[in-house]
């Protein structure tokens, strides 16, 4: 029989280092069990282009800076080879590729069933980022009669296949906006948006963000309000700046449906397209919590800061806003992970 391990972080991107760095800190025993091949998370995924909205100053997990400095916007080839360097540079203890499929809770420990057998701890920390739970498809009418092709913007790599074609990109956030930006030099593009797509200005990027992101929970920690400044979505990246110096950030209503041959708009127009991406987000992937006795809403489920208000010795880190401010990002989620590893030793003492 396995030992009993103290945590199981399941998850070994940016969220799982995060955690693990303080629980090594305080030398306590912990495993990450990683589904990936190698290091880097979803960022092995991404896009080829893609840039980060910060400099690398302020990309950084704890205790180790991204090489950089404040001019420096990474690609997502830097983050994977900072990310594998931060595994390297505190031993992190790792093992990959491991997927875990459920976890069970049985007489106060978890047993943990992957595809390569059984762990099991006193606790765990899930840092699975949201990347395998791509939201596909809103509701609209006729999928099935399209003759076209459909993907998600998480299968987009490069503008490649796209040459020639015409491409409607559906969504009005950063990926669609980023989508658009390379592909409208390559194809015929449409862009749908459900809603009217609102820009950051100019000076604005993930730094400036966060910022706002801290002020706010500085005012809630001490019961004040604060209304951090009016901030929209699109970060205005040098790709996306340019595409609107070429003109092409125009967008047309929301989509109804498919045709045959293309898409349907609410106004009632048709285009003619032979690839659809839908760039409509994505939701925490934590289907393998399904059997135990939480209560799922909307792929989240009920937490104070990162910990589970349920089931003790479950720690939610790295899905966004209800786990955390800013804790979908770099900079971010070292405060969600110091906090985490607070409350875990705590738990275990
Ligand atoms: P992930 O990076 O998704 O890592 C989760 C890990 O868990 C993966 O390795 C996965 O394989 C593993 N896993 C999942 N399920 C299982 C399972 N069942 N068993 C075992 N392992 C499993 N952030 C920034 O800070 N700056 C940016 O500029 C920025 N730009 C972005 C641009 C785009 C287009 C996108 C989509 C995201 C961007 N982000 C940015 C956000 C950032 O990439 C993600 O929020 C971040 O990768 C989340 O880290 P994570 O460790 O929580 O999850």
């Amino acid at each position: 029989m396995k030992k009993i391990h103290d945590v199981i972080i399941i998850g070994g991107g940016q969220s799982g280092l995060a955690v693990a760095y303080y629980l090594r800190r305080k030398g306590i025993d912990y495993l990450i069990l990683d589904a990936e091949e190698g290091p880097g998370g979803s960022w092995r995924h991404y896009w080829e282009s893609l840039r980060l909205f910060s400099p690398a100053q302020w990309s950084s997990l704890p205790g180790k800076l991204m090489q950089g400095g404040i001019s420096h916007y990474p690609s997502k080839n830097d983050v994977i080879n900072y990310l594998e360097t931060y595994e390297r540079h505190y031993k992190i203890n790792i093992e990959r590729p491991v997927l875990v499929e459920k976890v069970y809770y049985e007489n106060k420990v978890y047993r943990i069933v992957t595809n390569k057998g059984e762990f099991r701890s006193w606790s765990i920390v899930s840092a699975t980022g949201t990347f395998r739970n791509a939201e596909i498809f809103p509701e609209v009418e006729h999928q099935d009669i399209f003759e076209g092709e459909v993907l998600h913007s998480s299968s987009y790599v490069e503008p490649t296949p796209f040459i020639g074609k015409r491409v409607a990109i559906i969504g009005e956030g950063n990926s669609g906006a980023q989508i658009l930006a390379e592909l409208s030099q390559h194809s015929d593009t449409f862009w749908i948006t459900k809603d009217e797509p609102d820009y950051l200005p100019d000076h604005v990027d993930g730094k400036y963000l966060f910022d706002a992101a801290s002020q706010l929970y500085e005012a809630k920690r001490k019961g004040k309000s604060f209304i951090p400044p009016s901030l929209g979505h699109i970060v205005m990246v040098p790709s996306v700046k340019d595409a609107r110096a070429r003109g092409v950030l125009k967008h047309l209503p929301a989509m109804k449906g498919f045709t045959k041959t293309g898409i349907k708009l609410i106004d009632g127009s048709e285009y003619d397209v032979d690839i659809v991406i839908f760039c409509t987000g994505f939701s925490a992937s934590i289907d393998y919590l399904k059997e135990l006795p939480l209560a799922f809403r909307h792929h989240k489920v009920d937490t104070r800061g990162t910990k589970s208000r349920e089931l003790p010795g479950l720690w939610m880190v790295g899905y966004g806003s209800w786990t955390g401010f800013a804790s979908a990002t770099l900079i971010g989620v070292g405060r969600s992970a110091k906090a985490t590893s607070n409350e875990i030793a705590e738990f275990l003492s």
